[in-house]
C-alpha cells in the first residue's frame, strides 16, 4: 500500500514522541512491505514563531492533501500565563478540526496488565476494562458565540447542536460498538440543558436501526462517578464535546498515565492520530517523555485510516511485550521498578522497534 503521512510535531514534547511515532511506522512500511511517503508541517507555537500563525495556510493545504495526520501537541508557557493572548497555539488546534472536518474524537482506554499498579485505582476493580470513547468535536460551548457584556463582568458562552451532527457521531459509535461488546452509553444531562434533550432524541432514534446494540443513557455526573466505580461496566461511551472532554481525561486515569494513550480525530476526510498530552512544558526537553501514546497513535492511524489491523495489532503486541519485559518510562515506573528498566523516550522506542 501507499501512502501519504503529514507528520506534524507541533510544540514540546509533541516534538520528541512524534520522532519515535514515526521510526514506527517506518518500520511498519519495511516488516508489512508498504511505502509511506511523509511530509512535515507546522502548527502550534513553532508556527506562530515563524509565520505569526498557529495554523499557516501551507500547513492546512499539506493536511487536507495527506492521507492521514500524525500529530504531537501544541502549547507554551508563554500563552499559558497570558490568557489575553491573541494569537494562540490552541487556535492552530481548533482549526485544524474545524477545517478538516474532524467531528469524531476516538479515544480507545485500554489498560495493559502490566499497569495496572500504575493506576490510582485498585487492580481489582480495573482488570479487563476497556473503553472506548466517542466525544463529537466541532460542536458544543466550544464553538457556540461568546462573549462579554454588563461591562465586562458578565461572560457568556452558547452551546449549540443540530440534528445531523448528533447522528454522524451517533453512527459511528453504534457501529463501533457493534464490532466489539455490543453496547453502547450515551451521555449527557437531558435532565437540565436542551442541548442534551436533543442528543438524547436523536440516540434514541438511531438507536432504533441498532437493534443488537444495547443503549444505555447516562447523565455525566453519574457517569464521571461509575468510570472510577466500575470501569468495567462500559464498552462504547458516546458524547458531546465538554463533557467527553473532562470524562476523557478522568478514563485516562484508569490507563495509568497520559503517557499511554492515543486518540483519533476523524470526519470525512484526513484523520488526525494524537496522544491525548498536551506538550508537557515540565519534561520538555528532557529526554524522558514516554513515547507510547504517540506510537499507540501510529497503530490507530493504520487501523482507522488505512484499514491495516494486522500492521496495527503488531504494534500493540510490540508495546505490550516491552511492558512485559518489565521496561518503563519514568510516568509509568513505580517503586518496583529497576533503575536500569527504567528508560528515556528514544531508548523506550528502540525497544518497541527491536520487537517489531
Ligand atoms: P500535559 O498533558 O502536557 O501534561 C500533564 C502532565 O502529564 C505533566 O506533568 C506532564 O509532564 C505529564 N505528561 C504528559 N504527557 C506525558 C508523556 N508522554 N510522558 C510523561 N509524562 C507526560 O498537560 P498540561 O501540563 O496541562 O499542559 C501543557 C501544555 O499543553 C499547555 O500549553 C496546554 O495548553 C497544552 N495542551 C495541548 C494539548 C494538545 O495539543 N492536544 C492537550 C492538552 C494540553
Amino acid at each position: 500500500m501507499k501512502k501519504n503521512i503529514l507528520i506534524v510535531p507541533g510544540d514540546g514534547i509533541g516534538q520528541e514522541v512524534t520522532a519515535v511515532g514515526k521510526k514506527v511506522l517506518d518500520a511498519i512500511a519495511k516488516k508489512f512491505n508498504h511505502e509511506f511517503i511523509y511530509d512535515e508541517a507546522l502548527i502550534g507555537h513553532v508556527a506562530i514563531e515563524v509565520t505569526g500563525n498557529p495554523l499557516p495556510d501551507e500547513s492546512l493545504a499539506k493536511m487536507k492533501k495527506s492521507d492521514a495526520v500524525l500529530f504531537g501537541a501544541v502549547g507554551h508557557p508563554k500563552y499559558d500565563n497570558d490568557p489575553s493572548a491573541k494569537v494562540r497555539p490552541e487556535q492552530g488546534l481548533l482549526k485544524m478540526r474545524k477545517e478538516l472536518g474532524l467531528y469524531a474524537n476516538i479515544r480507545p482506554i485500554k489498560l495493559f496488565d502490566e499497569l495496572l499498579s500504575a493506576s490510582s485505582i485498585k487492580p481489582e476493580i480495573l482488570k479487563g476494562a476497556d473503553i472506548l470513547f466517542f466525544r463529537e468535536l466541532t460542536g458544543d460551548i466550544y464553538f457556540g458565540e461568546k462573549g462579554r457584556k454588563n461591562n465586562g463582568d458578565t461572560a457568556f458562552d452558547v452551546a449549540e447542536y443540530s440534528r445531523y451532527e448528533v447522528e454522524r457521531i451517533a453512527r459511528k459509535a453504534f457501529d463501533a460498538a457493534r464490532t466489539r461488546r455490543k453496547k453502547l452509553c450515551s451521555v449527557d444531562k437531558a435532565n437540565v440543558i436542551e442541548t442534551s434533550r436533543l442528543w438524547r432524541e436523536v440516540v434514541q432514534k438511531i438507536a432504533l436501526e441498532y437493534p443488537d446494540v444495547e443503549v444505555e443513557h447516562q447523565f455525566v455526573d453519574a457517569t464521571a462517578m461509575l468510570l472510577i466505580k466500575d470501569p468495567r461496566r462500559f464498552d462504547v461511551v458516546v458524547t458531546a464535546n465538554l463533557f467527553g472532554d473532562i470524562l476523557t481525561d478522568e478514563a485516562s486515569q484508569i490507563a495509568g498515565s497520559m503517557g499511554m494513550l492515543a486518540s483519533a480525530s476523524i470526519g470525512d476526510g484526513t484523520g488526525v492520530y494524537e496522544p491525548i498530552h498536551g506538550s508537557a512544558h515540565d519534561i520538555t526537553g528532557k529526554g524522558v517523555a514516554n513515547p507510547l501514546a504517540s506510537i499507540l497513535s501510529a497503530a490507530l492511524l493504520l487501523d482507522i485510516s488505512f484499514g491495516l489491523k494486522k500492521e496495527s495489532d503488531s504494534i500493540i503486541n510490540a508495546v505490550d511485550d516491552v511492558l512485559k519485559a518489565g521496561f518503563r518510562t519514568r510516568d509509568i515506573a513505580d517503586a518496583n521498578t529497576p533503575a536500569d528498566k527504567i528508560l528515556g523516550t528514544a531508548a523506550m522506542g528502540e525497544e518497541v522497534l527491536k520487537l517489531l
